[in-house]
């Protein structure tokens, strides 16, 4: 039923102010999902039937402005430049009216007739904030009207508001920004030659030229008159010098004292909410300029602290599991058999898989106090303190919530970034990310620290390597920043939700949903990799050994160092062996043998797969079981220094091929993606190579 509508509507708003709900309760179960030609955000329209007219609706991704290049506020200003909706429904999150409210002032700008739909009325009410409502209408001439969007309630108000709307006779004022910068506004549109639809967008378009948005002149070049934007320049250089201020701060500054002028007028929190209260008694410690950074420090460092030392005990009982596991699959066969098959369960499944899943009780517990900082509002404090910092760095303070994300994965990090406005920001911050830790690698850490560090200095150490990646990303992103991406960061806005303590549920669903992940990626690709890692490890045997050559010339062994000294000689022989020899060259500047190279090979799938590789070399090279665990082996075989020179490399080398992939698909480009790729390896040869290096000089080899 390709049925015309009579009104063409459009919903805006902050993300998660509750569009989709509101979207879902005006159209009922009529509506379709897609994505937006080109991009991957997705689209969700559909229609709803009041008063006997056919209404379509179509939800925009949620964006904070319409300024700024995300590819979800790109899709939302495009859509509301180039396409006409009789009304745009802007979706305030009550209880953060001022970033609501910064989306809306753009939206009057560009014309549009807006409904104010001042959402999450419930928990504003909780609060205990009262909104004069009639009063904001009067104020702003335009509907505006409460609703609890997942409730449904305020669906019938919303409707009839839409309609009320379309009924404004007269145009909408646009928002005063203060006399100088209207009358600049003014001047600017009266004379900017844009017509048809856009004609609308005058005010809007005039303040991006005169904030020297060039997106915007090239994009709508053909429709501005070209000496609008040198009058543009021109204006915007006078207003800068008049206000003494960036022309950018000055106008989101103007954007924010409309706003509050307007919030002085119609809002009322009789009483201060008890817990904003405590929220604001904790961070005058918090968030405290001089105290934050290093209590921030701290928090981190116990994290660290209770990821390993907790961890220890219910991973002796996944290890003791695991060799009655092996000791119980190795009696399937009789005493001495040579059997393939259970080589291949031993040496390869159980020794690969089983040294990644051991590690299941760290995973736990790092996510569990991420899940923690998240959910108290600690992170957003985090964030806050860190923009000081990540300035000058090039950085934004906004990208390090992407980056404590990334260290549980980089990949959900990755996408995160999408929160950034600006694209040099965000690539910035996605090409940086993978130096921050993930928890894939957190096995490695597991694994190497405590076969190179004594117990005292076992959790300094994780927090180290935690801190060296940190430190490295923002060093990198500083030299993106004079280089490829050159550019200013943009100013920082951010409101601290108040603390809460976080609900045990939630926190449970997170530890649950992660220890899952691990598992099945233990159970899927790192098993597939195990097995493929055995038969190169195996494949091809040799048929006469070198050890037997000594024997029979009279040297003397005794059994145990026959058999260790076979096994050496077959994975030296075996595929990974030659494997390893060839990469040897390669790896040697930074202290490492063909064990660790081939081990790190496989590391390119998965970062765990290089602690289940090492299992099985080791599980291979020695068929006596002797009660050596994989860490007593490694640290007989190698010296700390090497130890740290391999950790530093593990962490700063080649993201995983899921990251490449990720930031291939985020970066829109392949050249990003080998850019982080190569850069990040060879940033980590350097690395390592020049520590280890200078450690021997230095007499610690
Ligand atoms: P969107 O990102 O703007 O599309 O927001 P969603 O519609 O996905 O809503 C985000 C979250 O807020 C969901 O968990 C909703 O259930 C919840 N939500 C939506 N509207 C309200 C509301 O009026 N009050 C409260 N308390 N929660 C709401
Ligand atoms: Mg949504």
């Amino acid at each position: 039923m390709a049925e015309k509508p009579n009104l063409r509507i459009a919903l805006a708003g902050n993300p998660n102010a509750g569009k989709t709900s509101l979207f879902n309760v005006l159209t009922g179960s009529r509506q379709h999902v897609g994505n937006y030609p080109g991009v991957t955000v997705e689209k969700r329209w559909g229609h709803y039937k009041a008063k006997n007219q056919r209404i379509d609706v179509v939800d925009l991704p949620g964006t904070y402005s319409l300024t700024s290049f995300s590819p979800e506020e790109r899709v939302a200003r495009d859509e509301l430049l180039h396409t006409q909706h009789d009304v745009v429904v802007v979706v305030a999150d009550s209880t953060a009216l001022k970033r609501s409210l910064m989306l809306l002032v753009q939206i009057m700008q560009l014309g549009a007739t807006p409904v104010l739909c001042l959402n999450m009325s419930d928990e504003a009410m909780a609060s205990g904030q009262r909104i004069d409502r009639k009063r904001l209408e009067l104020e702003l001439g335009f509907p505006v009207i409460e609703t609890v969007g997942h409730k449904g309630k305020g669906r019938e108000d919303l409707i009839e508001a839409i309609f009320r709307a379309t009924e404004l006779e007269t145009s909408l004022a646009t928002p005063s920004l203060g006399v100088d910068l209207d009358k600049a506004i003014e001047t600017l549109s009266a004379n900017i030659g844009l017509s048809g639809i856009l004609a609308q967008t005058k005010a809007w378009v005039a303040t991006r030229l005169l904030v020297g948005d060039e997106s915007i002149a090239d994009e709508l070049g053909a429709g501005i008159r070209q000496e609008s934007i040198e009058e543009a320049k021109a204006a915007a250089e006078l207003l800068a010098k008049t206000n003494d201020q960036d022309i950018s701060l000055l106008v989101t500054e103007r954007y924010f004292t409309f706003i509050d002028r307007l919030l002085e007028k119609v809002v009322k929190s009789p009483r201060r909410s008890d817990a904003r209260a405590r929220s604001e008694a904790i961070d005058r410690v918090l968030a405290n300029p001089d105290l934050g950074l290093p209590v921030f420090g701290v928090i981190m460092f116990s994290i660290f602290w209770i990821t390993f030392n907790l961890g220890e005990t219910p991973m002796g009982w996944i290890e003791d599991g695991q060799g009655l596991l092996s000791d119980w699959v190795t009696s399937l066969w009789p005493e001495g058999s040579d059997s393939a098959l259970r080589s291949l369960l031993v040496d390869g499944v159980i020794a690969g898989v089983g040294g990644v899943v051991v590690f299941l009780p760290n995973i736990v517990l790092l996510f569990l106090g991420l899940a923690l900082l998240e959910d108290s509002g600690y992170m957003a404090r985090a964030a806050y303190l860190m923009d000081r910092v990540m300035h000058r760095f090039g950085l934004h303070g906004k990208s390090f919530v992407p980056m404590m994300t990334g260290f549980g994965c980089s990949i959900p990090g990755i996408m995160a970034t999408r929160t950034l406005e600006n694209e040099r920001d965000r690539l910035t911050t996605m090409l940086v990310l993978p130096l921050m830790s993930c928890g894939a690698r957190l096995p490695i850490w597991m694994l190497l620290i405590p076969a190179f560090f004594a117990p005292p200095w076992r959790a300094p150490a994780l927090w180290g390597i935690y801190c060296i990646g940190i430190l490295l990303a923002f060093v990198l992103a500083l030299a993106l920043r004079k280089t490829v991406l050159a550019g200013e960061a943009a100013p920082f806005v951010m409101e601290l939700p108040p603390y809460r303590i976080p609900t045990v549920r939630a926190l449970v669903k997170k530890m649950t949903e992660r220890a899952w992940i691990y598992l099945r990626k233990a159970g899927t690709i790192i098993l597939a990799v195990s097995i493929v890692l055995w038969v190169m490890s195996t494949y091809p045997k040799k048929d006469s050994y070198e050890v037997d050559a000594q024997i029979a010339q009279g040297v003397e062994f005794t059994a145990k160092e026959i058999e260790q000294a076979r096994g050496g000689e077959d994975l030296r022989y075996s595929v990974a062996g030659r494997l390893g020899k060839a990469v040897e060259p390669l790896v040697e500047p930074m202290g490492f043998d063909w064990k660790l190279g081939t081990s790190m090979i496989g590391a390119f799938a998965a970062k765990e797969v290089f602690v289940a590789n090492l299992g099985i070399v080791y599980s291979m090279g020695e068929t006596t079981k002797d009660s050596d665990d994989l860490r007593n082996k490694l640290s007989r075989d190698y010296s700390p220094l090497v130890g740290f020179s391999l950790m530093l490399f593990l962490l700063i080398s080649a993201p995983c091929m899921a990251t490449f992939a990720i930031t291939r698909r985020e970066s829109g480009s392949w050249r990003w993606a080998f850019l982080q790729l190569g850069g990040l390896t060879l940033v980590a040869f350097l690395i390592s190579t020049a520590v280890y290096q200078i450690g021997r000089l230095l007499g610690a080899g």
